[in-house]
């Protein structure tokens, strides 16, 4: 059996048992919980976290130096930046439209007793200013994913330009990389047990009740995450990464299921660069530097579910936002799902950063919190696809200029 379809087992397994428990045994799904469902999710999720922050040192750190030229660095940045920022400003277009058509938030609850402590979001600049870290080793440490990054970017630039010179550390780095990969496929078996437990867990802590009237405001988000999916990604991937759709889900469909799993678009990284590159044929320079960065700053999911509760919220409170005060959501959903690191639940925390900018009350968040898990879940899954179409679209792009599987191979 193919391992995609042992891990869509192991999510549904998951959910059937979560919610069967949920519903009639509850004390004894808080024991298999304690005992069984949380320890082996948490064992999947360490395995691959303990790969994240090598892969994205080695996998950037050699994707830079084997684009080689600067130049050509300068404009693979270019074009990732630019389809982030373009795809993520139509997902929450999107969902602002659904929002007003399908109005979730005129619903019949008092938002009175609703309670929220907002934390800190951290400011816009202070982020930008933060990509470059003063101690590289702490960022590791800490996990700190753009700053990571920056630092990759140097070495492997450091690398191209020093060529022969650092051919000793160049291949150290690239072997590294190999045994990353390797250990990423014998994670990989563990995955369906891991997928079962975190479902399992999730949906049966979750149970149904928390869903009721919030029905329309899930059914919202989950329409805006598929029609992105559909009508963007299919698109872009169809006109400018010239890839069948259907080929593009089909072979990204068990980096999704994972991305589902574990609710994190960093934990999955391993896994969706593993996919990408082997199911959709995606240079490895390409979604070594496409993907890190994206699954760090590219969330059109958590954009979509901030559109729409922000929206919701609104209706709940009955507050009316004009245009401008739309346009503003526009801005500040697109920096938040920016600012929002790819781990679990943390798009909920941002969405005080938008609601304050129009003035909403952020206690309104707690309305949405109980059900927030599983549309993290969802929205985690829509963010990794994106990252993926962006590969997709910047390696087809780069190939008329020529984009060899590494420069420094090809020139020895
Ligand atoms: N869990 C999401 C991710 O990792 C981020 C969020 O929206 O909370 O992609």
């Amino acid at each position: 059996m193919k391992l995609t379809t042992k891990i869509f087992i192991g999510l549904i397994l998951g959910a059937v048992v979560g919610i069967v428990l949920h519903l009639a045994a509850p004390d004894l799904f808080t024991t298999l919980d304690a005992y069984v469902f949380s320890p082996l999710g948490t064992v999947f999720l360490n395995l691959i976290k303990m790969l994240v922050v090598p892969i994205v040192f080695f996998s950037i750190t050699l994707g830079t130096a084997s684009l080689g030229d600067p130049k050509k660095l300068g404009r693979i940045g270019g074009k990732t930046i630019a389809f982030f920022l373009a795809t993520t400003t139509i997902a929450i277009s999107i969902a602002i439209s659904l929002a007003y058509l399908f109005q979730p938030g005129n619903i019949d609850i008092d938002p009175a007793g609703a309670e929220y402590e907002a934390e800190e979001a951290p400011g816009v600049v202070e982020t930008f200013t933060n990509i470059i870290p003063t101690n590289p080793i702490q960022s590791m440490v800490e996990g700190n994913m753009l700053q990571i990054i920056a630092f990759s970017i140097f070495i492997g630039f450091a690398l191209a330009m020093l060529g022969k010179k650092t051919e000793g550390i160049y291949k150290i780095i690239d072997q590294g990389n190999e045994i990353m990969m390797f250990l990423v496929n014998l994670i990989m078996r563990f995955a369906p047990y891991g997928a079962f437990g975190l479902l399992a867990s999730a949906i049966g802590t979750m149970g149904i009740d928390g869903m009721k009237g919030m029905l329309m405001y899930m059914v919202v988000v989950i329409l805006g995450l598929f029609i992105h999916a559909i009508v963007t990604y299919g698109s872009a991937v169809k006109f400018f990464g010239k890839m069948s759709p259907v080929k593009f889900f089909k072979g990204f469909f068990p980096a999704m299921t994972v991305g589902f799993s574990t609710s994190s678009s960093s934990s999955t990284l391993p896994i969706s660069m593993k996919t990408a590159q082997e199911n959709l044929n995606v240079p490895k320079p390409v979604s070594s530097f496409v993907q890190p960065l994206g699954a760090t700053i590219n969330m059109d999911g958590t954009a979509i579910m901030q559109g729409v509760a922000t929206i919701f919220i609104a209706q709940v409170y009955g507050s009316d936002l004009g245009f401008a005060q739309l346009i503003m959501v526009v801005l500040t959903a697109v920096l938040a799902s920016i600012g929002t690191a790819g781990v679990p639940g943390v798009g909920l925390i941002m969405l005080a950063m938008v609601l304050n900018q129009v003035s909403l009350p952020v206690e309104g968040i707690a309305l949405i919190i109980g059900i927030d898990r599983l549309l993290d879940m969802t929205r985690t899954a829509l963010n990794i696809t994106g990252d993926a179409a962006c590969a997709v679209v910047v390696a087809e792009t780069e190939k008329k200029h020529g984009l060899e599987e590494d420069s420094r191979t090809a020139e020895a």
